[in-house]
């Protein structure tokens, strides 16, 4: 079994779903008392947060890059960063390091297109729903048709994910927003909808609604695992 290695803590709530996930994905495909063998550096998320919304990007790639080498050196053989949000910064992880990163997006897009979807809804931060870093990828590498939610909608689901979600609150009306949105979506055509920010599902999972959602934290654990089973 290879070793996994995970930046965690962006935030919290989220990396302990990542952990339980490979977790239950290692025993589920091993059996018995296997675990998962992993590394897991964790930042503190308050500083980081302070960043993205200065804007100062390569604040927070210094910080990503020094969890990298630390996992690097602790023997992990792959990398994952555990937030769609912070991707925007996985080309100076990649250079700083030479174990390989298990991008999200990629592993996201290949699921979806394998599901014969190309018409797909996305929700996550607004750095993630507006920058190029993540919805671009999705369009330019992979021929996907992304819809994201008008501005007003964009401002609720960031302000929900940064004041609510990442300090672990689960509120009932952000749930029927939430849902409200991705019924838009889905009338404007989107055959999926993508959960492009790892803590929307503790508020918005499969027994919400009928329509197909695509959650990215259990998407990037599994792909992980099976990367780290892989002969
Ligand atoms: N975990 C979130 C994401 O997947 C947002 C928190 C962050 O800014 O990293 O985008």
């Amino acid at each position: 079994m290879k070793k996994i290695g995970l930046i965690g803590g962006m935030s919290w709530e989220s990396t302990e779903l990542y952990y339980r996930k490979i977790n239950e994905a290692v025993k589920h495909h091993l059996g018995g008392h296997h675990s998962a063998k992993l590394i897991l550096e964790s930042v503190d998320f308050h500083g980081v947060m302070e960043m993205q919304h200065a804007g100062d990007w390569q604040g927070t790639a210094n910080v990503l890059i020094e969890c990298a080498q630390n996992i690097e050196r602790a023997g992990a053989d792959f990398l994952l960063i555990c937030t769609n949000t912070m991707h925007k910064v996985a080309p100076e992880v990649i250079a700083a390091v030479d174990i390989p990163l298990l991008h999200l997006a990629d592993a996201t897009a290949e699921r979806i297109i394998a599901d014969g979807h190309n018409k797909v809804g996305f929700l996550g931060t607004k750095f993630s729903m507006e920058d190029d870093f993540y919805v671009g990828r999705l369009k330019d590498q992979y021929g996907l048709d992304v819809i994201t939610p008008n501005k007003a909608d964009r401002e609720l689901i960031h302000r929900v994910i940064y004041d609510e979600l990442c300090l672990g609150k689960v509120e009932e009306n952000s749930r029927v927003e939430f849902l409200r949105i991705i019924d838009g979506l889905a009338e404007q055509g989107a055959q999926c909808i993508i959960e492009g920010c790892t803590e929307i599902v503790l508020l918005v999972n499969q027994s919400h609604t009928d329509i197909k959602l695509y959650d990215t934290t259990d998407i990037h654990a599994d792909v992980a695992v099976n990367l780290a089973l892989a002969d």
